[in-house]
């Protein structure tokens, strides 16, 4: 095991102000699918109500200890402004691609902390202020594409991917989450510094906070007059929480028909106590949740509980995409 850090409550302040761009964030299972062996990561939601649980100082401080991991958005969808811009590769030449942006991005003038992740690194760069991720987007893959650095979604298997991964998200979307620095990986089962500081969390913190900010000017100067090369693809919309993860079989195995108690068939429904409202204490008449008998994939609680909230409550919560 790794020696026990303690994120002080400066260490979490400086996180926060560094690294948290909105409240919603993901949590990485502590133990592996039963048939992937991965550790996905959930949305956290409040026992009870199932609301959507949000960040604060606990939890950034629970995963600088390494007590749970965290996966956070980039793009806040209330001005689909970042503030900072994570390139992940890993694929075989992967790191050798990052020292290649991070060289070339050191001749505009943009500092950039490589962090090692799992098969490859995480390149990290930091903004003065949040600025929109529409223009962050055009920057990197601009460089990219004149630095012959392959882009993955690009027609390429095998590429670096950009996050934020979108222009910009809708009004209660989340993008997709990347790993939060500085905490341990699940699967792993340790935790991957930046290299260039010793490996504490104070000699990190200070090393990501010496690193020169890009501002709006200097994103404007790189941007001006430029697009999204036409061969970069949009990257698919959400709702589709684990395409790419889990395999069709894992995910067409839940059925909820094994999670509820009792039902009745109406019409061309079982009717049954809705699993989510039980678990407020609500639906005592057990005839909430009506689950289509022809495709039982099909279900709905007509008090509003929604397909996470059932699935959370019956201890089967929806893995959603983050980047490890
Ligand atoms: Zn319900």
């Amino acid at each position: 095991m790794p020696r026990r850090l303690v994120a002080t409550a400066t260490l979490v302040e400086e996180y926060i102000r560094l690294f948290v761009n909105r409240r919603a964030y993901t949590v990485q299972s502590f133990r592996p699918h039963l048939e992937s062996g991965r550790h996905y990561y959930y949305r956290p939601t409040e026992r009870g109500t199932g609301a959507a649980r949000e960040l604060n100082a606990k939890t950034i401080s629970d995963h600088m200890e390494g007590k749970i991991t965290i996966g956070l958005y980039a793009i806040n969808p209330a001005n689909q402004r970042c503030k900072w811009v994570a390139i992940d590769a890993d694929y075989t030449s992967a790191m050798e691609d990052l020292i290649k942006l991070q060289y070339h991005l050191g001749g505009d003038r943009v500092d950039s902390a490589l962090e090692m992740s799992k098969r490859g690194g995480h390149l990290w760069i930091f903004l003065a202020a949040p600025l929109l991720a529409r223009k962050c987007r055009i920057y990197i893959y601009d460089l990219a594409c004149r630095l012959g650095v392959p882009v993955k979604g690009s027609g390429l298997a095998e590429g670096i991917e950009v996050f934020p991964k979108h222009d910009a998200i809708a009004a209660g979307a989340f993008g997709n989450a990347i790993r939060g620095p500085l905490g341990i990986h699940r699967g792993a089962k340790r935790r991957f510094w930046f290299y260039g500081a010793d490996y504490t969390l104070e000699a990190q913190m200070q090393f990501l906070k010496r690193l020169r900010r890009v501002t709006e000017d200097d994103l404007n100067r790189f941007t001006d007059g430029k697009e999204l090369p036409a061969n970069v693809g949009k990257a698919r919309p959400e709702a589709e929480p684990m395409r790419g993860q889990g395999t069709e079989r894992s995910r067409t195995a839940f059925c909820i028909l094994d999670h509820v108690g009792r039902t009745r068939i109406v019409g061309k429904n079982h009717v049954t106590r809705c699993p989510s409202c039980a678990q407020a204490g609500r639906d005592r008449a057990g005839d909430n949740l009506a689950i289509l008998v022809a495709d039982p994939r099909f279900y709905l609680c007509w008090a509003g509980c929604t397909k996470e909230m059932i699935r959370a409550a019956v201890g089967k919560p929806i893995p959603v995409r983050t980047t490890a």
